[in-house]
């Protein structure tokens, strides 16, 4: 991304990748085999500044932006997709909303937290009736003197079983607001963590709010005014989480490319072969067109939070592009590109969330349609 961005960037994206080899690369396949969560690994992340990049040194953050949170995403999610899935949900969908929407209680007490990495955090949105039709969901809060209390469930939630704070949403009296919740709040507990095909060792689970009864210091945004903090931050949200797909998709291209160059068959190296070559080219150009575009959709989100149309394309072409450039690089590993012990086994199951986890990219094609027709209504592109 150094093409693209001032030395800075470059300077952070070197700390990144070293700490990767370093930190977490070792680390990756115990994830993946047994479906391992490494907490110690936010503490580090924590310290090292990664975690509140896009939080002020005031509150315990770095004091940087969004072009650096997407260069900590890809090199996460290059040496484990798991962790940068894991890191999003913490970093962006979380702690970034409540830095953004939070009060001055909220920002002294959990986000400085969540910085550090003392706490974790999660975004509960989906529950069991409502996935991509996200705002017809149950969970409620019912106002009763000065105290609000909250009943409901939420599912599929990254980093839930281990998580202690919860940006979450709930119907009120007159829309849906949106609450931090503690793991600690008299009436929560946690379900079942589940059992997942790829992005092992990103926990996922689901919470239950019994009763939960939170004061008004817990509302972050305003009361019934959950729908704009919703979508304060919703592309953005997709337009760094499209560096989770990149970081996987180069690490599947890196493999691929050395693979095809040691390989012999038929007394040559494998890169040799057309039908090797027409994937590879197909791969590269797929993974740099999705790089350039997501790099582009990210400025012109930062400088338009509202541009739906670039931030729903973005996320859409590089998860798509991830599966793609995963599944063929596991055909150019042949037969052991179906066994365990090597990474492309876990690259391609990873690489399945993407197109589901955040927002389906049917909901992203619609976004994306919608967008366009409304902009053309008024007067094109
Ligand atoms: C590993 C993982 C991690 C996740 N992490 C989180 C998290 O941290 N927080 C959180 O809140 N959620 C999280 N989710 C949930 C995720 O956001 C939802 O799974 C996703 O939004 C889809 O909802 P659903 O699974 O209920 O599918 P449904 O909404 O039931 O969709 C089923 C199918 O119908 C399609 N469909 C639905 N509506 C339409 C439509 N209008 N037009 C065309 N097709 C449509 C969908 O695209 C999909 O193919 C996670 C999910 C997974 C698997």
């Amino acid at each position: 991304m150094g093409e693209f961005l001032e030395e800075e960037y470059d300077i952070l994206r070197e700390s990144v990748k070293s700490f990767s080899e370093k930190e977490i690369m070792p680390l990756a396949k115990k994830m993946d085999i047994d479906d391992y969560f490494p907490v110690e690994l936010f503490k580090k992340m924590g310290s090292l500044g990664y975690l509140g990049i896009t939080v002020p040194e005031k509150y315990g953050g770095s004091g940087s932006d969004y072009f650096a949170q997407a260069i900590i995403e890809e090199e996460i999610s290059y040496a484990s997709g798991s962790l940068g899935l894991s890191y999003g949900a913490h970093s962006n969908l979380c702690l970034d909303n409540l830095y953004r929407n939070g009060s001055e209680y909220i920002k002294n007490n959990y986000v400085k937290k969540l910085c550090s990495g003392e706490f974790i955090g999660s975004l509960g949105m989906t529950e069991p009736s409502s996935g991509s039709d996200a705002l017809s969901m149950k969970t409620n809060a019912v106002k009763l003197d000065n105290n609000y209390i909250i009943n409901g469930n939420k599912t599929f939630i990254t980093n839930a079983p281990y998580a202690n704070v919860f940006l979450t949403y709930a119907k009120t009296d007159n829309g849906i607001t949106t609450f931090l919740i503690e793991s600690n709040d008299n009436g929560f507990s946690r379900g079942k963590k589940f059992d997942k095909l790829g992005m092992r060792g990103s926990p996922t689970g689901e919470i239950y709010f019994n009763n939960i009864k939170l004061d008004k210091n817990r509302i972050v945004g305003s009361y019934n005014d959950g729908k704009n903090v919703l979508l304060s931050g919703l592309n953005m949200e997709r337009a760094i989480l499209a560096f989770n797909s990149i970081g996987i998709a180069r690490r599947a291209l890196d493999l691929a490319v050395n693979y095809s160059i040691e390989r012999k068959q038929f007394n040559k190296p494998i890169h040799e072969f057309e039908l090797i070559q027409e994937k590879l080219a197909y791969m590269y150009t797929k993974f740099e067109s999705s790089r350039l575009f997501a790099m582009e959709a990210l400025k012109r989100v930062n400088n338009n939070k509202m541009d739906a149309l670039d931030a729903a394309s973005s996320i859409l072409y590089a998860s798509e592009s991830c599966e793609y450039i995963a599944r063929e690089a596991l055909q150019i590993f042949g037969g052991y590109g179906y066994i365990k012990d090597f990474e492309i086994e876990r690259l391609f199951r990873d690489s399945l969330l993407l197109t589901i986890g955040a927002g389906t990219n049917e909901i992203r094609k619609k976004v994306i349609s919608e967008s366009l027709i409304k902009k053309y209504k008024n007067g094109g592109l």
